[in-house]
């Protein structure tokens, strides 16, 4: 049964609660399964969870080694939070943010030969990208030789194909042995990771952290740490031939018990489940009836007890964000990274 636990947003009706027992599990199986330490991959507000509240349980592991972010103001953040570990700017650095790598003290991946003349003469240590099949950031062709670099990465544009995968390896390996000097070398993401290899120093991992499975078959035993409920706020007997929400794209075929649910699409829940995802209660699957509006789901309740102010799982461990975005016809990245302020989160 989902017993109400929110009890320091005393008005709250939707929670993603974040189980930090099930963090901690994930990053210790990712270091024992690849043997390398974690750059944690928090970008864009820990993939939509909050950093807030993922930042500071992942920089008391060990096996945490440092992080890394989008952008700047990403970087920026989590120094104000106390982050004291090694930050990575993924997206490079732009003329108008280099006074804040410095006062901040952050680390950009150079990718292209503009940001090296941004950092021109500074005393600012950086990480060199290697675009060696991802098509994205990286150099091509290029080498850069510079004292100031600190670490070298590429980026596996389809680990689910080894094939192509081994030949980024194999391309990224010729260009770290031309530096012939101990550096940071990584290349692994969440999937990458199963190919365990051997020449990178660090794994770059960040959806497997909260025990979303990065591919279908995955060698790593993850634990969800993610749940969001969302409360009913009404509940009542329709008669048949009834419609029910915008554009009356469903009208009931019989009489029913409908459920006005607190969670929409500003909350996060993609609008194309309308008519065809659901929500659980009590282990029960509660049917999406109709479109899915702003700030509320119309669900069929028939059949249960279902009242007013009850909690009902819209994920939670046995329905991942990867289950529900395979219903979605998406990502779990995409569905979590749409998860609105309005959200409370709550670390459990
Ligand atoms: C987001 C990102 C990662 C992390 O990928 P996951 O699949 O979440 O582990 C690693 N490297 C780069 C360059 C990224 O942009």
């Amino acid at each position: 049964m989902i017993e109400s636990s929110c009890k320091t947003h005393a008005g709250c009706r939707s929670v993603l609660r974040i189980k930090r027992s099930a963090i901690e599990h994930n990053v210790k199986e990712l270091f024992r399964f690849s043997g390398k330490k974690l750059i944690a991959v928090v970008k864009s507000d820990a993939y939509g969870t909050g950093v807030r509240y993922i930042a500071p349980i992942l920089s008391e592991l060990p096996e945490v080694d440092s992080f890394a972010v989008a952008c700047v103001e990403e970087g920026v953040l989590l120094r104000e939070m106390g982050i004291k570990e090694e930050i990575l700017i993924l997206g490079g650095v732009l003329p108008e943010e280099l006074s804040a790598v410095k006062e901040y003290g952050l680390t950009p991946v150079v990718s292209d030969m503009e940001h090296l003349r941004v950092i021109g003469k500074e005393d600012i240590k950086f990480h060199v990208k290697y675009d060696t099949g991802m098509g994205r950031l990286g150099f091509v062709g290029e080498f850069i030789d510079d004292p100031r670099v600190v670490g070298v990465m590429s980026h596996l544009s389809t680990p689910a194909d080894r094939e192509f995968s081994l030949k980024q390896i194999e391309r990224f390996r010729n260009i770290v042995e031309r530096y012939g000097r101990s550096l940071k070398v990584h290349l692994e993401s969440s999937a990458g990771v199963i190919y365990r290899v051997p020449y990178t120093t660090h794994v770059r991992v960040g959806l497997a952290i909260y025990g979303e499975k990065p591919l279908r078959e995955y060698p790593i035993r993850l634990e969800p740490a993610l749940s969001v409920v969302a409360r009913i706020l009404s509940v009542k007997e329709v008669p048949r031939d009834f419609p029910i929400s915008y554009g009356r794209t469903y009208v009931t075929e019989r009489e029913k018990r409908i459920g006005v649910i607190a969670f929409g699409y500003a909350d996060g829940l993609m609008k194309s489940l309308s008519n065809r995802g659901y929500f659980l209660y009590r282990g029960r699957k509660l049917p999406i009836l109709g479109n899915i509006t702003m700030d509320m789901t119309v669900v069929d309740v028939s059949g249960t007890d279902a009242r007013v102010g009850d909690w009902v799982t819209v994920v939670d461990e046995g329905r991942t964000f990867g289950d529900l975005a395979r219903e979605a016809g998406t990502i779990p990245y995409e569905l979590m990274c749409n998860l609105s302020s309005r959200v409370k989160r709550e670390v459990i």
